[in-house]
């Protein structure tokens, strides 16, 4: 273990850097190295955590199959099950303020944030997926006058939950809660730039009386902890969520190995539609929050903003207004007045730099941001394009960091063709006073979740997934449990 101390965050906070295997912390046997974990508001290292290897995840294979099948799964009822992940939920709320800095320091995010939408939102989670524990059964289907059959929710045995970094421990919880709650065990490996909250959460499943083996946390890259995880014979599913490249490879690795379960949560290009009849203060608050939190880098970012022609220049101007009022609060995530924050690593910054270049060298005009000046964090500007065409990378890739595409639009039809003309359809936003325009729309473009007059605003009581190369599956209220059990029917002849 290792402690830090921020400047302004004064709590010691024991750091874990192993691997927790089978209720204890070990050393990888099949190391992978040393990882450094840095801040990303300034480029400093804060700890290494010690990654593993393909021996490391057979050795928690091991220990969550032989956990399944005494201590947890079947042998445990629901209701035991409920009570711990409750118990656990209460020790997540009284770290609070560790939890939250953690975050902070590792992905940067301002720490007011991190306590509101990722500890707080996870303490809920938890919660919620509590309450399901014994609510989990099948039906009664009568098949004839001789004949019943019975249906079983049954847990899927052992799942590896594979996470990224952008919000790690909510991320890593909506994973776990649903998956335990259903009575399975789990293999979770944290994203190798964020590993800190997963690590400090196993020492308070421990705490909270789940036992040994139920959850393992193994720390690595993803080419080697993460690949043998998707390609191990005896992991039963697996739920992921990154990149669509990545999502790929695991469904590949998944079929060509024991055909285990998938879930994907991958990435997106949601578009945001303003129609000349919505609240433009409202309108703009929706758009930038919706693009522009966690500096971009979410999963359902409207990182393609439509505006109908009648308002777009009172959007524009209030938009941009927003923008560089946002600018002008970036900073260190425990300053108070900081409301924007780093991206991630050093390589999502390259990459989204990247991108505004590519925006650039293809025509579009930056109409306020770009590059950050002075500082050695990973800092991007809240950024606005304008001069967009459809066929640009800016338009068509993910771009996952706080830059935005701006385009007039005229007609309804219009916007709904350019809206879905995407290989993504995790979620779309749409911002009218008009009701009947609202319901049409929300049947007209395809995605998994559509907001009106809203953004970002997933109750955890409602399914979450992704259209087309989105996703495959969902988490998140009833439907998460779905995905964590498998149907067993029981028929019986009177
Ligand atoms: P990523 O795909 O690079 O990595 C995600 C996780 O997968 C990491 O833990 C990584 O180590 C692991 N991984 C990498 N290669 C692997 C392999 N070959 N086999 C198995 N595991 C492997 O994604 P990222 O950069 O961490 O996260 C950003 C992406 O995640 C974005 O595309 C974003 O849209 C997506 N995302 C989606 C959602 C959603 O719910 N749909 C939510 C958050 C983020």
């Amino acid at each position: 273990t290792h402690h830090f101390d921020t400047k302004t965050y004064k709590n010691n906070v024991t750091l874990r850097t192993g691997l927790f295997i089978g209720g204890d912390w070990v050393d990888p046997v099949d190391g992978g190295g040393l990882i450094d974990v840095v801040d990303p508001a300034t480029g400093q290292t804060i700890t290494s955590i010690a990654g593993g290897g393909p021996k490391d995840v057979d050795s928690a294979v091991k220990a969550a199959r032989k956990a399944y099948k005494t201590s947890w799964g079947l042998k445990v009822p629901g209701a035991q099950r409920g009570r711990i992940l409750s118990k656990f939920a209460d020790l997540l709320e009284k770290h609070n303020d560790e939890l939250a800095a953690l975050e902070s320091l590792n992905v940067g995010k301002p720490f007011l944030a991190s306590k509101m939408f990722e500890v707080s939102n996870t303490v809920n989670i938890v919660r919620y997926f509590a309450g399901w524990a014994d609510k989990i059964h099948g039906k009664t289907i009568e098949t004839n006058d001789k004949k019943m059959a019975y249906t079983r929710h049954e847990p899927w045995g052992v799942v590896g939950a594979i996470v990224p970094w952008n919000f790690p421990l909510s991320m890593a919880i909506c994973k776990l809660a649903p998956a335990l709650a259903a009575g399975n065990t789990v293999i979770l490996k944290p994203s190798e730039f964020t590993p800190l909250t997963a690590l400090f959460v196993a020492d308070l499943l421990n705490e909270a009386g789940v036992p040994p083996g139920v959850v393992n946390v193994v720390n690595g890259y993803g080419y080697s902890v993460g690949s043998a995880m998707s390609s191990h014979p005896n992991i039963d599913k697996i739920s992921f969520t990154g990149s669509t490249l990545t999502g790929r490879r695991i469904l590949k690795a998944a079929a060509d190995s024991n055909l285990k379960a998938v879930t994907l949560e991958l990435g997106g290009k949601s578009p945001t539609i303003v129609f000349d009849d919505a609240d433009v203060e409202q309108a703009v608050k929706w758009a930038a929050q919706g693009i522009f939190f966690n500096s971009g880098q979410v999963c359902i970012a409207g990182s393609r903003i439509f505006v109908q022609e009648g308002i777009y220049e009172k959007f524009l101007e209030g938009f941009t207004a927003y923008a560089d009022q946002l600018a002008k609060a970036t900073g260190h995530p425990f300053e108070e007045t900081t409301h924007h924050g780093p991206l991630v690593s050093k390589t999502q910054y390259e990459r989204v730099l990247g991108y505004i270049d590519s925006g650039k060298s293809e025509g579009a005009k930056i109409h306020t941001g770009g590059e950050w000046v002075g500082g050695d964090g990973y800092f991007v500007k809240p950024t606005v394009f304008v001069d967009v065409k459809p066929d640009m990378k800016i338009m068509r890739e993910e771009i996952f960091g706080p830059v935005c595409c701006l385009v007039k639009f005229k007609t309804e039809e219009e916007v709904t063709e350019w809206a879905n003309d995407t290989t993504y359809g995790l979620a779309a936003n749409v911002l009218t006073e008009n009701s009947s325009r609202a319901i049409r729309m929300a049947n007209a473009l395809e995605a998994g979740s559509i907001y009106v007059n809203c953004a970002l605003d997933g109750g955890i009581n409602v399914p979450f997934g992704g259209y087309k190369q989105s996703g495959i599956g969902r988490e998140m209220g009833e439907a998460a449990l779905d995905t964590y059990t498998q149907v067993k029917a029981v028929h019986i002849n009177t």
